[in-house]
Parts: structure tokens; C-alpha cells; sequence
């Protein structure tokens, strides 16, 4: 297998070609280095090869992982990308940069309430089911736009975006990308500070280049930087 530091290298090689041919900055589209299932030693290792942020998806493995001695005094910025249950929250909320899986108003009505009560402030994205599979977790895209204004006024939390996880075939998924995105714009038109809402968590190792060319300011990407699992 190649190391964690060339395939990284090779990503971000990808990801300037991929801009380039959409006519966009690189610096406008962060890599987000999905550990879920890797071992801290791991992600360390992708961390001393320059990679800072990191998508966790399970509870439990991530508070496991993240406070792992190799970790310390390093500045790893965690993001959690999975489903989030509303009794979860209480035991993430302190310790991600970014919250990608909030798919229903009440869980964020919920981490409102905890923010609120702990003080803090938390930035979450929207995860819509931009393909409409009965099986895939996120709102429907048709329930957005109606929710906005509630999603708007909760205390504490800011909606910085839109997430969604694509259909395996890629002319599928490219659609999936662009209906995300229009679907950001119309958002973006009802929202109080529209310059806080501007991420597209979209792409993943088998279609990151396309999301990037239907607009993706944040790919997730496991496979191709940390092999199967
Ligand atoms: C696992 C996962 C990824 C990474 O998928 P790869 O195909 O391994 O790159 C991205 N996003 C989410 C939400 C995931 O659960």
C-alpha cells in the first residue's frame, strides 16, 4: 500500500486539477480526512504529513480515538460526519470544529439547548437526502427551504451549510451535487447573514472531483488517504 503521506499528496494533486478545470481556487475547497474505523496512530500519521482536520462518524470510536495520547498538545481540528442522534449531542458538542450530520429540526433544536446551556457556539451543517433513497439518512430537500427561518432564529448555533452523501453512479451523483447547491443558493437568499452560510460538504473517494466541479467547499475523503477498511 502507498504511504498516508503520498496519498495524501497525491489528493492534493487531484483536487488542483479538479479546480482548474472548474475555474476555482484550491484554497476553496478543504479536505476533511475521514478516520472513522483507523487507529489513532493512523491519523497521527496523516497529521505529521500536514493533514489537520479529521471526520469521525461513531460516537463512542470518536471520543475513544480523539483523546489517544498522540493527540495531545496537537491542534487536530475533528469534525463529526455521521448520523447524530439528539442524546448524543451532550458528548460531542465541546469537542468537534464542525457538526456535518444534523438532519431533522428537532436534533437542532436540541443542540441549540445544549450549546445554550454550556455556553458555547457550534457550527453545524444541514445533511439533505439529495437522492431520495428511502435508505439514506437527511432531510428532504423540499423541507429546507420552510425550515429555514426556525433553523435561523435557534440561539447558540449557526447553519454554515449543506451535506449530502451521493448515489454510487456518478452521473447520478453529479446531479446530487448541483441540486445541493442551487438548493444553498436559495437558502442563502432567505438567511439573515448569507456570508455564513457557504459550505457544500459534498464528494467522497470515488466522486470527489466532480462534487468539486459542481461546487464543494469541503470533500470527505477516507478510502483514498487511509486504504479500506
Ligand atoms: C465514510 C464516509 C466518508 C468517506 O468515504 P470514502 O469513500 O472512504 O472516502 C465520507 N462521508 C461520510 C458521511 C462517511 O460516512
Amino acid at each position: 500500500m502507498e504511504s498516508i503521506a503520498s496519498n495524501l499528496q497525491a489528493i492534493h494533486e487531484q483536487i488542483e486539477a479538479a479546480c482548474l478545470k472548474a475555474g476555482r481556487d484550491p484554497s476553496g475547497v478543504r479536505l476533511v480526512a475521514v478516520s472513522k474505523t483507523k487507529p489513532a496512530a493512523l491519523v497521527r500519521e496523516a497529521f505529521d504529513a500536514g493533514q489537520l482536520e479529521f471526520g469521525e462518524s461513531y460516537v463512542q470510536e470518536f471520543l475513544h480515538k480523539s483523546e489517544d495520547p498522540v493527540f495531545e498538545n496537537i491542534p487536530v481540528k475533528w469534525h463529526f460526519i455521521g448520523h447524530l442522534q439528539s442524546n448524543k449531542i451532550r458528548m460531542i458538542i465541546d469537542r468537534v470544529a464542525l457538526i456535518h450530520g444534523i438532519d431533522r429540526y428537532s436534533t437542532a433544536e436540541e443542540l441549540s439547548r445544549q450549546a445554550v446551556k454550556r455556553n458555547l457556539h457550534v457550527d453545524y451543517l444541514l445533511e439533505v437526502n439529495t437522492s431520495g433513497e428511502a435508505s439514506k439518512y437527511g432531510m428532504p430537500p423540499d423541507e429546507v427551504l420552510p425550515l429555514s427561518a426556525a433553523l435561523f432564529s435557534l440561539p447558540n448555533i449557526t447553519l454554515c451549510g449543506l451535506m449530502t452523501i451521493a448515489s454510487p453512479d456518478i452521473a447520478e451523483a453529479k446531479r446530487e451535487f448541483r441540486s445541493l447547491r442551487l438548493l444553498l443558493e436559495e437558502l442563502r437568499k432567505l438567511a439573515p447573514d448569507p456570508l455564513k452560510l457557504s459550505e457544500l460538504s459534498m464528494g467522497m473517494s470515488g466522486d470527489f472531483e466532480e462534487a468539486i466541479e459542481e461546487g464543494a467547499t469541503m470533500i470527505r475523503v477516507g478510502t483514498a488517504i487511509f486504504g479500506w477498511r
